[in-house]
């Protein structure tokens, strides 16, 4: 019988122990649309215990330039991305345990699936910051390492948090180059995406083998279309004060007034958004006026995107005109505001 695993276990850091001990561990991937496709496909052919997957949205036509777990057939018949996600990957390797779950990421659906079952490794394969900060809490509550990844144009960053020991999401944010663009305003191409995987899923596959030693301290960013290339070390970042991975956490984003929420307005066909936090609309005003008719005053932007009319406060307040649907409204939200 031929091992499948024979070229993995030749490479001298994972070896025979290390195939072991993949084949234990357990994953839960956050998000499976570029990001997540690669780092499920990667992590399900290395030979992982047990993926889970979780993503609120279904397979569409402009997916499919870098999303590689797709395939049109799934675009035609709208299948949820995780259900797409979970056939392709079961037929490349029937020996893994594939568990999808339809939903939106937040504490409250994301708690029973981690207090249920031991997780080993989070990872960030989300489009937007409110899940990343989520996710930030969570692995500090419940002692889980997560490695960050974000891409956007033909930019990318990453970075492994292990709690306790490195600064976390709330501490880098000022070290952090994040510009507020999103792929639905400025595009993306699949190299960054798959730039991003390779440092996720290399990372992932050195914390399933316990080889600690060998994982990257530093937030590593790049521009592939301009060649640039950056470690960033960030140990000073790390924050006694933090309220995530400081001396007395309060893990903010898993209290329930910080979490995103979201209401249908009865009757208006609308559904407001609220987040909890100020939002910039001036700043936000010039990178939406590429994409759509900004209308401004000194409280709140609207803006004509898709065939909604999107009204945003600087409060923290979102309406999405035009549907009665919190998962269509949540979709804008984020392609807009990221
Ligand atoms: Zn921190």
């Amino acid at each position: 019988m031929k091992d499948r695993y024979s070229r993995q276990k030749m490479f001298k850091p994972i070896g025979e122990d290390g195939q072991v001990k993949l084949g234990k561990k357990h994953v839960l991937l956050i998000g499976c649309g570029a990001l997540g496709s690669t780092n499920a496909e990667n992590l399900v052919r290395a030979g992982i215990g047990k993926l889970t997957i979780i993503d609120r949205d279904y397979v569409e036509l402009t997916n499919l330039q870098r999303q590689n777990l797709y395939v049109e057939q799934d675009c035609h018949e709208q299948l949820p991305k995780v259900i797409a996600a979970k056939n392709r990957l079961q037929a490349i390797n029937s020996s893994v345990w594939i568990d999808a779950h339809v939903m939106d990421a937040n504490y409250d659906t994301l708690r029973p699936v981690i207090e249920q079952q031991s997780i080993d490794l989070i990872i960030d394969a989300t489009d937007n910051f409110d899940t990343r900060f989520l996710i930030n809490d969570i692995s500090h509550k419940h002692n889980i390492p997560w490695i960050m990844g974000s891409c956007v144009g033909s930019t990318g960053m990453s970075f492994t948090i292990l709690p306790g020991e490195t600064p976390c999401l709330q501490c880098l944010l000022d070290a952090m180059p994040v510009s507020g663009a999103t792929c639905d305003s400025v595009g993306i191409i699949a190299p960054a995406v798959q730039m991003v995987t390779a440092f996720q899923s290399a990372e992932a596959l050195k914390i399933l083998v316990e080889d600690y030693e060998a994982l990257r301290t530093t937030l590593v960013t790049f521009d592939l279309w301009n060649n640039y290339f950056q470690t960033i070390r960030v140990e000073r970042a790390k924050k006694e004060q933090c309220p995530t991975c400081g001396k007395q956490p309060i893990y903010p984003h898993l209290q329930y007034e910080n979490q995103t929420k979201s209401e249908v307005l009865c009757g208006r066909n609308t559904v407001q958004i609220r987040t909890g936090n100020e939002i910039p609309i001036d700043i936000l005003a010039t990178r939406l006026r590429k994409i759509g008719q900004v209308k401004m005053n000194p409280y709140l932007l609207s803006i004509d995107y898709e065939s909604y009319r999107t009204v945003i406060f600087r409060d923290g307040r979102v309406l999405i005109h035009g549907t009665n649907c919190k998962d269509i409204a949540k979709k804008i939200y984020y392609q807009l505001i990221g």
